[in-house]
């Protein structure tokens, strides 16, 4: 038994002093039942427990005791990080902090357009409660919405929308900070204040990104703000027919990004990604090794699909977005041979989905691409806003999942100066070549980006450590002054130690 293991054993019999035994989980099907969505039946990122405060007198308290028995906690909120980890702590033996049951929507303020919530908040949650008031306000889900408000943004999460920066939408945090005190961030500082959510402008340091991927506390309030329902929607689909197109997608977008004529990140995305919305691989291709270059072709074709693909959505006053719409068509019409089409819609057409802000799970379809228990991982390097440096990264990166035996599935979603690409690993979690073949082509994705100076915005707790550590200007000066700040605020290091790669003195070797 690790030390760990030990450490929380005494937590978990001395917590019944602090919550009821049935919000606390130390059965082997509930440790399982936190897991880390990888393809291997390890216990590197096993919990020794779960428990579920319904109070943040009772997170104050739970972190209080972890002080005492020096117990590592893992917050989650609804735990649904799919392939970032799902709800496992990057240490084995840490109990996870399980804060799904803290699922109150304390404001919804429909003239100022935010909202705050609690951690466990889902978007279902959220969507529900916009609807039943008829609220004129729209969230940004990310593809798959399974999860939390707070616990995406808080992981800088993303959605198509103008509102899909959603670590920028964050405006004032309540934080249980690792001594079991309280502070509020932003204008929250102050006793009564009447601008917490509103405002990101405060008097001295700001520290709302201070808590996003990190380990300084636990989030117990958050406020978000939200986009008003706008007036009219619009959309053009873009499709690219080769491989090579990349380049000028990324090329005749980020400069209409930039002057604000597009006002959301659009993605060109790979047809493998959306084939796999529609189906397992099965239904094409039966075969060993990669997708035939034949069996792709068939599949655009069948689809209606191109090689790259992309939504350009509109939102806003109807002549606003016209007008946004025609400059857009005129500046990129060279390059597609048929004249572009937008189509108009409302939010409750069938098909409007997550562009509408409508929560869905959909996306996590593609998870059954190559059939048996499923699985997936994000490589999400960030690059700059550079049709070359997008296309000589998307050869690299496909020639790297080719020699891994894996079909290549990636987005760019085009940002005015950068670009995120966010490239979804599928593979059978029971398929031992898959098995093996995962974990050294994140490696290797890691260390390619690495020597382009392109750093990952997130990435898989089996990762963490590894993306931290090519984050090395100044001999890795940014994660001494991580060390730094957590040895400061977290002595006895129990706040989901290894996060983002930071480790407390304790652990840290
Ligand atoms: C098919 C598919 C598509 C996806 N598409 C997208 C997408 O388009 N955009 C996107 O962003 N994600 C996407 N994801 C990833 C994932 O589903 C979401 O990011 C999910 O919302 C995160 O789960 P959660 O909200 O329950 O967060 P949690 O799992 O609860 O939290 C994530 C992490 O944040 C930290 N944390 C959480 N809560 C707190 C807290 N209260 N205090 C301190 N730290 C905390 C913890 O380290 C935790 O591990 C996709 C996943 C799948 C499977």
């Amino acid at each position: 038994m690790t030390a760990a293991a030990l450490d929380a054993a005494a937590f978990l019999r001395a917590a019944r002093d602090i919550i009821p035994a049935d919000r606390i989980f130390t059965a082997e099907e509930d440790r399982s039942a936190y897991d880390d969505q990888m393809a291997f039946p390890s216990d590197a990122h096993k919990p020794a427990g779960a428990i579920a405060p319904v109070s943040v007198e009772e997170v104050q308290a739970l972190v209080r005791l972890a002080n005492r028995t020096k117990t590592p906690l893992w917050p989650i909120s609804r735990g649904k990080n799919l392939g970032y980890g799902g709800s496992a702590p990057v240490m084995a033996g840490a109990v996870i902090l399980d804060m799904s049951r803290m699922n109150k929507i304390i404001e919804i303020d429909s003239d100022r357009a935010y909202c705050l919530v609690e951690p466990g908040v889902g978007f279902y949650d959220l969507y529900d409660a916009l609807a039943q008031k008829n609220m004129p306000l729209w969230m940004s889900v990310p593809g798959n919405a399974w999860g939390s408000v707070a616990g995406n943004a808080l992981e800088r999460g993303k959605g198509p929308q103008p509102y899909g920066d959603h670590g920028a939408t964050i405006c004032g945090l309540e934080v249980v900070l690792p001594d079991g005190s309280l502070i509020r961030t932003g204008t929250g500082a102050m006793e009564g204040s009447a601008t917490w959510n509103l405002s990101k402008d405060v008097y001295g340091p700001a520290w709302d990104q201070m808590f996003c991927q990190s380990n300084f506390g636990i989030v117990t309030k958050l406020g978000l703000w939200l986009m008003p329902a706008p007036e009219a929607t619009m959309t053009l689909n873009l499709q690219l027919p080769h491989d090579s197109d990349l380049g000028r997608g990324v090329d005749m977008l980020y400069p209409l990004r930039l002057r604000g004529l597009i006002d959301h990140d659009p993605a060109w995305v790979s047809y493998v990604g959306i084939a796999s919305y529609v189906g397992p691989r099965s239904n094409w291709y039966e075969g060993e090794g990669l997708l035939p270059e034949e069996k792709g072709r068939a599949i655009r074709d069948q689809l209606k699909i191109g090689w790259w693909n992309c939504q350009l959505n509109f939102y806003g006053h109807e002549k606003v977005i016209a007008a946004k719409c025609d400059a857009v068509m005129e500046a990129i019409g060279q390059h597609f041979p048929a004249k572009l089409t937008p189509t108009t819609w409302r939010k409750g057409d069938d098909f409007a989905g997550s562009k509408a802000g409508i929560p869905g799970t959909l996306d996590m379809a593609m998870i059954n691409w190559y059939g048996g228990r499923g699985g997936h991982m994000g490589f999400s390097p960030i690059l700059p806003a550079d049709g070359k440096a997008a296309q000589a990264q998307f050869e690299r990166t496909r020639k790297r999942y080719a020699e891994a035996g894996l079909d290549y599935y990636g987005a760019f979603a085009v940002g005015a100066r950068s670009v995120i690409n966010i490239n979804e690993i599928l593979y059978d979690r029971d398929d031992e070549r898959m098995a093996n073949a995962v974990p050294r082509l994140m490696d290797q994705l890691i260390s390619d980006a690495a020597a382009q100076g392109y750093s990952e915005y997130r990435t898989h707790i089996s990762t963490m450590d590894r993306v931290a550590k090519t984050l090395n200007y100044g001999n890795g000066a940014m994660g001494r002054l991580n060390s730094l700040l957590k040895d400061a605020l977290d002595p006895n290091g129990i706040m989901a130690p290894g996060k983002s790669g930071i480790w407390p003195a304790r652990y840290r070797s």
